[in-house]
């Protein structure tokens, strides 16, 4: 059977094996009662998020256990995950990688072989699907050339505070839709951009990688430079960077560079698993036109780069006015259109599952 048919057998299976557990106090399932909020399947991987209305619930560590005691049960060849969205008390999973200050579960970079195909678009509405699911996100804007999530998110101006913890001067992110943001951005003036590569844009990361104050995230996402450079090395050597995610264009001379990125990764002194390629502006429909697509920059270069390269394709995303008007807003469009909303959500769907996948 192929896996499009399986997956959705899965989450049903999934759906009904969790229905079976109830909360004791409201004596109602958690599935429709709503707890479950998202659930991610893969013949590898299951991921369950869940939310609980109250906040300090005392039967929420109980019902993720179960959760996952169930799931492990049935399904024993997949890594299982369940996260709890805040306000409930349960446990979070172990964070594996302390490379940043708080507890930073997966840190997934966000890499484009050259500038302009969208890589701080899709980093940011990515961002946003993932929290929607109820994970907790945390978005690392490391592009010294074009810092943009501080325009996207609406937070330009941003002066981060810095605040003492344990001794030790942090710095404080700011916050919007949910996201922890920390922006080269907040240290330069765009004018500035020239001056600061190299050296002190080094520096510079270096401290917002080691004395942000995110708190527990689920996922930080890194928004890399375009290209593959010497600032990628540094970055690289300073965050631990779990899975890194390609976006392109479907352009040839794109696609030529999507596989300097890969390559980059699978340098065995970097060795970052490439969670996947995304391709974005991969076709045009016209709004009096809806059923027509156009695929002016030509069509599935990306995915065809992803099949040779053995890389996970995680999806494409069409040219939509929204998603343009979106980034100069200051709100992300998958937090406005929910045509984007879904369309990143599937993306990011692929992306948890190929995130744990490769834990
Ligand atoms: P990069 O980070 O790769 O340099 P950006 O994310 O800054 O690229 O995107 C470049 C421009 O393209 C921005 O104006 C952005 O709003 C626009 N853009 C990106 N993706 C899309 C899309 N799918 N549809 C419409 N506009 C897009």
């Amino acid at each position: 059977m192929h896996l499009e048919k399986i997956l959705p057998i899965m989450e049903e299976r999934i759906k009904e094996l969790l229905g079976t557990l109830i909360h004791p106090e409201t004596e109602q399932d958690i599935i429709s009662s709503g707890i479950v909020e998202h659930i991610a399947a893969s013949e590898a991987a299951i991921t369950i998020g869940m939310r609980f209305p109250k906040s300090r619930d005392p039967f929420a560590i109980k019902l993720k256990n179960q959760a996952e005691a169930l799931l492990k049960t049935h399904f024993p060849d997949a890594k299982v995950l369940v996260m709890v969205k805040e306000g409930g008390t349960a446990k979070r999973p172990e964070p594996k990688n302390q490379t940043t200050t708080g507890d930073i579960t997966k840190v997934i970079a966000v890499a484009s072989g050259k500038g302009g195909v969208g890589k701080s678009t899709v980093a940011a509405n990515l961002a946003v699907a993932l929290s929607h699911m109820g994970f907790r996100v945390g978005l690392l804007d490391a592009d010294i050339y074009g810092p943009s999530q501080p325009k996207m998110f609406g937070v330009e101006g941003y002066l981060p505070d810095a605040e003492q913890v344990d001794g030790r001067d942090l710095i404080v992110p700011a916050e919007s839709l949910d996201v922890k943001l920390m922006s080269i951005g907040f240290f330069i003036r765009p004018t500035d951009a020239l001056l600061w590569r190299g050296a002190m844009a080094v520096n510079a990361l270096k401290q917002m990688i080691h004395q942000t104050k995110w708190g527990p995230l689920d996922f930080l996402i890194c928004d890399l430079p375009p290209g593959t450079g010497d600032i990628h090395l540094s970055i690289i050597g300073e965050l631990k960077i779990d899975a890194a995610v390609i976006v392109s264009t479907p352009q040839q001379v794109a696609v030529a560079d999507v596989v300097r990125g890969v390559e980059m990764f699978r340098n065995e002194q970097v060795a970052i698993p490439v969670a996947g390629i995304i391709e974005n502006m991969a076709w045009f429909t016209p709004e009096e036109l809806p059923d027509n697509r156009y695929y002016i920059f030509g069509q599935g270069g990306a995915k065809r780069v992803a099949e040779e390269y053995e890389v996970p394709f995680l999806g494409e995303i069409p040219i939509v006015q929204s998603i343009m008007e979106g980034g100069d807003q200051g709100a992300p469009a998958s937090s406005i259109d929910p045509r984007v909303e879904e369309w990143y959500h599937a993306i990011a769907d692929r992306l948890v599952g190929s995130v744990m996948k490769k834990s």
